[in-house]
């Protein structure tokens, strides 16, 4: 099995790394930063995050797993402790892969810019970076409400426990293949008005945003921005991908127990 470690570039992720690094060589795994089977990121979930970016041409032949050298994280749900453990795992057992639905973000120019499609783990945002933005909300094909304010959010569902979540999404479970819809400081009177509450599609409900008026603004995808000519977005499409995320399970660790730990107790 072929197998690479990110790190997140601290001291203390770095020495994880070239631990687990030695320990696998050791038990015949053959390092290959190209094609790894498996994937070790070792920092925390913005580590795996840009692991995720870096591998998600071969999404299908890649599995993740994170350990997390700071504080709990989603998807960096491994202490550095247990890393000897896991490392055993991964040398002996086969390992149980477990799919999580990912965002497809689509964001076309009118200017002739040829389309760039993206992938999103945790969600893409749009922002306006002077004054409101404002856009048509499509779902299905159907105009849905003109929105006007700061911005959108599209989360996946193990994104909705990140951004999301501070912008009173509700919490969803990774089994339920959809993407969540969430507001950013909206305007609301008897003007302008949007629905006002998070919403939640399900797989092949596309929801198309169509910039309304010139502002400057900002796309985001997890944790970097996307490179655009401001003016010139005239559209962005999201819908559940096709692809999926796969982490490896060695251990359960469920999805509840996991929002319990990082938001209530540990
Ligand atoms: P970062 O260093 O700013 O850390 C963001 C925090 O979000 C970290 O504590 C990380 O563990 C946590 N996080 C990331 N993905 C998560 C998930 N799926 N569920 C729960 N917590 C999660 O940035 P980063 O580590 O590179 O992560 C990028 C993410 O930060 C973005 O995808 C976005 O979700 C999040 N973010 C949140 C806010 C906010 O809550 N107001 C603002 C900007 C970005």
């Amino acid at each position: 099995m072929k197998f690479t470690v990110a790190s997140r570039g601290d001291s203390l992720s770095n020495d994880l790394c070239k631990t687990i690094k030695e320990r696998l060589l050791k038990g015949d795994l053959i390092y290959d930063e190209e094609h790894p089977d498996i994937v070790i990121t070792v920092g925390g979930d913005g580590t795996l995050l840009e692991a995720f970016h870096l591998y998600s041409h071969r999404l299908e032949e890649t599995a993740f797993v994170g350990i997390h050298t700071g504080h709990l994280g989603f998807y960096a749900d491994w202490v550095p402790e247990e890393a000897e453990n896991l490392v055993t795992h991964i040398i002996k057992t086969p390992y149980q892969i477990v799919e999580y639905p990912l965002l497809e973000v689509v964001i076309r120019y009118r200017n002739g810019r040829p389309s760039k499609r993206h992938l999103a783990l945790n969600e893409s945002t749009i922002k306006s970076s002077e004054g409101s933005l404002v856009c048509n909300v499509e779902i299905k094909g159907e105009t849905f409400e003109t929105f006007r304010g700061d911005g959108l959010c599209m989360s996946t569902p193990s994104g909705s426990t990140a951004y999301n979540k501070a912008l009173g999404g509700a919490i969803l479970h990774p089994s339920l293949a959809s993407i969540q819809l969430s507001e950013m400081a909206s305007i609301n009177n008897r003007i302008y008005r949007t629905l006002g509450s998070p919403l939640v599609l399900p797989q092949h409900h596309t929801c198309l945003l169509k910039l309304l008026n010139n502002v400057s603004v900002q796309v985001t995808i997890d944790h970097f921005n996307v490179p655009i000519f401001d003016e010139n977005v005239d559209t962005i499409q999201c819908r559940v991908a096709e692809e999926k995320v796969r982490f490896a399970r060695f251990r359960p660790f469920p999805f509840w127990k996991r929002v319990k730990e990082s938001f209530i107790s540990g």
